[in-house]
């Protein structure tokens, strides 16, 4: 992409996933943050100010940021009127997220979201751009009924499912047909840290509300097809998961069970593995890693701690792959949750959507 760089808004930038963005978004290739908001609390301040005490990450905030007087999210016109696009992660009731959504969307502003408001909207795209780039036709639903001609709404799926849905996806070919999960969530997910939750010191929480729900049927939308003017929802696999928050910083694990229609051989799954390749590893998008899925054979890995960070925290990397007795196939798989399972897998879906000129300059 050989053009001028395209304006971009934080919706969030203060919160956790918003600040992962704004890190990620430094010296981006295609898009300049120059616009950020939040609640009417922070709204008014220089953004230093405002995440003073409460900047999360180890990283300095960004110099191009820090300085930028941070808006009221809720301004949606006088946002709009300044942004090529939005990146949005508020922390809001769910129908007030929704409606926010639409009306940046009804802007003409494309949003990118993280929140879950409109994960089950039928006409818009749940992505993951390695998995499911054809769903982001039904944009085109999406802007007849909003009556709009280039805003819209995409939003990425749920951080707890982030790592065993790419690791299966290679594998659709046999028909997964159960898939049992447990998976051992970073406190970042919550939007915190140890400073914020020192609870968690020592603990295990058995208990994320509303995540089994979302991890258990997200990824059948994600599989599902387009079909009219929305995406119907896969029926099969059957997916079962417990999810418990774990004294981590950063990084979801996940032990996966599956029950395949056609058994493979353990060489077929890793030969996948290793070849699989989605379209932001062939368009070579600025946030796609190479490779995507990366597996060890050490027994010991993949760890939170060393691994988390693979492929600047968008890769999956999976391990221990050993037959099981009730299904056939086990394994762990890792992904860093607020870089691919939230601000990194965002900005990697605007990243496929600028390409295929579903988001350009106003
Ligand atoms: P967070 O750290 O609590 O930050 C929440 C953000 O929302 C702050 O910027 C806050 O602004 C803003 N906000 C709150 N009320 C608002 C309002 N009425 N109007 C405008 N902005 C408002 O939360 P987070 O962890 O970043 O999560 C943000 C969203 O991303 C949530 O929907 C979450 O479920 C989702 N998500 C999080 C993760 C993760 O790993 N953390 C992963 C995937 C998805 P102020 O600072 O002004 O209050």
């Amino acid at each position: 992409m050989n053009q001028k760089k395209l304006r971009v808004g934080v919706l969030g930038a203060t919160g956790m996933v918003g600040q992962r963005f704004l890190a990620l978004l430094e010296d981006h290739p295609w898009y300049d943050v120059t616009l950020l908001a939040a609640s009417a609390n922070s709204a008014g301040q220089a953004y230093a100010d405002t995440v003073r005490g409460r900047w999360a990450l180890k990283t300095a905030i960004p110099g191009a940021a820090a300085g930028l007087v941070v808006k009221n999210a809720s301004d949606v016109k006088a946002i709009s009127g300044e942004v090529d696009f939005v990146f949005c992660a508020v922390d809001m009731p769910k129908q007030e997220t929704a409606r926010l959504e639409e009306d940046y969307a009804r802007a003409e502003t494309p949003l990118i979201s993280n929140n879950s408001a409109h994960r089950g909207t039928p006409d818009v795209p749940m992505m993951v751009p390695e998995i499911n780039p054809e769903h982001a036709a039904v944009i085109e639903s999406q802007r007849r009924r909003l009556g709009v001609k280039r805003g819209f709404i995409a939003v990425k799926p749920n951080c707890s499912l982030q790592s065993y849905v790419p690791a299966i996806h290679p594998l659709m070919r046999f028909g997964p047909r159960q898939v049992a999960v447990c998976t051992y969530q970073a406190i970042s997910g919550a939007g915190k840290t140890f400073a914020t939750w020192p609870e968690m010191l020592d603990n295990l929480i058995p208990f994320i509300k509303g995540e089994e729900e979302k991890s258990e049927s997200e990824p059948l939308k994600i599989w599902g097809h387009l079909e009219g003017a929305g995406i119907v929802a896969a029926r099969d696999p059957v997916i079962t998961v417990q999810c418990i928050r774990v004294p981590v910083s950063d990084g979801h694990m996940a032990a996966v069970f599956v029950k395949f229609d056609r058994k493979p051989s353990r060489d077929e799954i890793l030969g996948l593995w290793k070849d699989f390749q989605g379209r932001p590893q062939q368009l070579g998008l600025p946030s796609a890693p190479t490779p995507f899925l990366q597996y060890f054979e050490d027994e010991a890995r993949p760890q939170t701690r060393l691994d988390r960070d693979a492929g600047k925290g968008m890769a999956i990397t999976i391990g221990r792959l050993r037959p099981d007795s009730i299904f056939d196939w086990r394994f762990v798989a890792l992904s860093h949750n607020t870089v691919r399972g939230a601000a990194g897998g965002a900005v990697l879906t605007a990243e496929l959507l600028t390409r295929d000129g579903y988001i350009s300059a106003k």
